[in-house]
């Protein structure tokens, strides 16, 4: 048994490399919390900035 990182799809059920984003087997794509995350940054950013920005304009 390796100790290689592998992930399971949880579309077909197969062992696939973690690093894959999208599954070889069955194309299921792996949504990646870390993005979720980056974009309510993103958003919270942006409402800050166009808060700011009304605040300047009066
Ligand atoms: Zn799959």
């Amino acid at each position: 048994m390796e100790a290689v990182n592998k992930k399971e799809c949880p579309s077909c059920a197969m062992d696939i490399d973690v690093d894959s984003e999208v599954c070889p087997i069955c194309s299921y794509e792996f949504s990646e919390p870390v993005n979720v995350t980056r974009w309510v940054a993103v958003g919270l950013l942006v409402v800050i900035v166009g808060y700011l920005i009304l605040q300047w304009i009066g």
